[in-house]
């Protein structure tokens, strides 16, 4: 089996967007502080390139989940293997997310993070699969809406490869 790489968004593309969405943020927020959540371990090179465009008051945070069981399956089920380390309540948190695919993970996530009890809860995906929900959720701040197609590349993984990869592409498995 041979692994290849089709370039899907470039970095001047990515960063360009990020930009962009950055801005959106910098609008709708203006001085208010920011605590950005990151979903481990894609959501990394994002968080850290969508920050350094912030102009607010901006504080880290990170989580991290998984499915129960088999992961060929998804059970729709999910288990926090890394909870938050502080509060939330009464701060603007922006759940930052790699990709929504079914939305499972968003909804899941939305749910925890509303009981505690933050001022406002916005969320915010690089990459968005809308032909692959299962549950009816939407981002407040979408970066690339794209086909249904399993991507790696600038912190999304195969197999844990790929995640350093500065573009977005689409992996190919072809037999030899
Ligand atoms: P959902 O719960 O929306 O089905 O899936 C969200 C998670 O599944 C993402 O955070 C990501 O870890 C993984 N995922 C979904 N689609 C892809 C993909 O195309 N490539 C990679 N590498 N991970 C994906």
């Amino acid at each position: 089996m041979s692994e290849k790489i089709e370039v899907l968004i470039t970095e001047e593309q990515l960063d360009k967007r990020i930009s962009e969405i950055a801005e959106e943020i910098n609008r709708d927020f203006g001085s208010e502080d920011i605590t950005l959540v990151c979903v481990l371990k894609g959501g990394v090179m994002f968080m850290t390139d969508i920050a350094k465009k912030l102009k607010q008051k901006v504080e880290f945070e990170f989580i991290d989940v998984s499915s129960y069981g088999n992961s060929t399956v998804s059970s729709g089920k999910l288990t926090i293997n890394k909870a938050l380390e502080t509060s939330i309540e009464g701060k603007n948190v922006i759940l930052l997310e790699d990709i929504v695919d079914t939305g499972r993970t968003l909804s899941y996530l939305i749910e925890y993070l509303k009981e505690k009890n933050p001022n406002s809860l916005k969320l915010c995906t690089l990459l968005d699969k809308p032909s692959r929900r299962v549950v009816d959720v939407k981002a407040d701040y979408i970066g690339f809406t794209i086909q249904d197609a399993f991507i790696v590349g600038y912190g999304l993984d195969y197999a844990q490869k790929y995640r350093n990869l500065p573009y977005i592409g689409i992996l190919h498995l072809d037999e030899e």
